[in-house]
């Protein structure tokens, strides 16, 4: 069994400063029954925790090192940057940069602005959404996660497109009245939505593959149909491409389909670790944000010279080939979690896109939160707990996808899903 002792220590200090000892919630490993586990450093496709204990991680901070940690590209241009100061609150030549880069990588941005988070990225396009049409009422999908920002932390209300109401206390009913939320992947509800509110709905914002129920792609042409519709309502399309974003490919989730949306909300990968998010679209669209239009948007740290170069030197680095590669690796777990499944008679449905990997623990397939919620939680929980053991790091959640980095190798893959055997075959003990 690994020694956790430094961890645990660690936790119960924490949980007397910060609530639940921790700075975002699933950090708290509460739901696979466990203490947080207090890391100290990464390299490559490994992650070693305060008690010495080594992993190959997945988890990748949720994302965003889609080169591994502490990749020599990126932090040796950091070392350079941070000695000529961190923040300067004026424009800099790194920041067109990163704005060209990113243009000239997402189909559907012909202009950006930079933001600190995937949230604040969300957000702000919901005010440009809601400023641009003079409309107030969102759509978004039961499940799909876009931050915590109010108009978005709201669940269904009861029955098929019907207001919404708050996730959260705090959250306003005035505020979650203006938000729809329908099941993803249910073009009908939506098509209903918008028979009922059509010329009242700024904007249809969803994750192009979901990322935030395990990982759940969209189907039967669900993206196509959402462009039309949005289209002939004159609603915008958002696509919240925060996880999606130079991690499912080279030019995103909307090259990988095809569908090209009014405005695109990026963060995670796009910062390569440090704290960047951005939001972009149409050139019409966008001329709206302050100071070039009326619709307020500002960050005192946005844009920063650290921030902008590790995003610059992450996205460099992932070329086409980087992707291929990516998707080899991913092939080959995809396959090892199929294997495992048969051989021991556990059922699961595994969905990916590119390098996000959702492995459910359930026989139904998954096309939306109800089906994920089929799984058997207290079988992920333990099946967690053993890869823990073995010194494999996943997201601690079935409710979330893990990540691969151009980090890991084939034979980092291989341990892995003997891993997943030696688990799996306790599991059915
Ligand atoms: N949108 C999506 C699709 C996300 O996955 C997340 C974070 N997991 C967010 C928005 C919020 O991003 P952040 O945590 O950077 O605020």
């Amino acid at each position: 069994m690994k020694n956790f002792s430094k961890s645990i220590d660690a936790y119960k200090e924490a949980v007397d400063l910060m609530p639940g000892g921790v700075n975002s919630p699933v950090r708290a490993f509460k739901s696979v029954g466990m203490s947080p586990i207090f890391m100290e450093e990464g390299k490559g496709a490994t992650i070693t925790d305060i008690d010495g204990n080594e992993y190959i991680d997945y988890v990748l901070s949720w994302g965003p090192l889609i080169l591994g940690h502490a990749d020599e590209r990126v932090t040796t241009k950091l070392k350079e940057v941070v000695d000529k100061g961190t923040s300067f609150g004026a424009p800099t030549e790194m920041e067109n940069k990163l704005a060209a880069l990113v243009k000239e990588r997402v189909p559907s941005i012909e202009m950006v602005r930079m933001v600190n988070s995937g949230t604040e990225a969300t957000m702000s396009a919901i005010r440009l959404a809601r400023g641009y049409t003079g409309r107030d009422i969102i759509v978004k999908f039961v499940g799909s996660y876009h931050g915590h920002g109010d108009s978005l932390l709201i669940k269904a209300g009861s029955g098929v497109a019907t207001l919404g109401l708050p996730d959260s206390p705090g959250v306003p009913a005035s505020t979650a009245s203006n938000t729809i939320t329908v099941p993803y992947n249910d073009y009908e509800s939506v098509q209903l939505a918008f028979e009922q509110y059509g010329d009242q709905i700024a904007a249809v914002i969803t994750e192009p593959v979901c990322g935030n129920m395990g990982v759940v792609p969209p189907r039967n042409n669900f993206l196509q149909n959402l462009r039309e519709l949005t289209t002939k309502h004159g609603a915008l399309l958002i696509f919240d491409e925060v996880m999606t974003g130079f991690r499912v490919g080279y030019n995103c989730a909307q090259g990988y389909y095809d569908v090209i949306p009014d405005l695109t909300c990026l963060g995670k990968v796009i910062g390569g670790g440090l704290p960047v998010g951005a939001f972009g679209g149409k050139r019409e669209i966008m001329e709206q944000i302050a100071p070039q239009g009326s619709i307020y948007q500002a960050g005192t740290l946005s844009g920063n010279p650290l921030a902008m170069t590790a995003g610059y030197e992450t996205l460099k680095a992932m070329d086409e080939a980087a992707y291929e590669e990516l998707g080899k690796l991913a092939d080959r777990l995809e396959a090892g979690f199929q294997e495992a499944s048969e051989q021991h008679g556990i059922p699961l449905q595994i969905n990916r896109v590119g390098s996000m990997v959702g492995v459910f623990f359930t026989a139904e397939e998954v096309i939306n939160f109800e089906t994920a919620q089929t799984s058997d939680l207290d079988r992920f929980a333990a099946y967690y707990r053993g890869m823990i053991e073995e010194g494999i790091f996943l997201p601690p959640s079935q409710f979330e996808g893990l990540f691969l980095s151009t980090a890991h190798t084939m034979e980092h893959i291989e341990k892995t899903i003997q891993a997943v055997n030696r688990v799996f075959a306790n599991l059915t003990k």
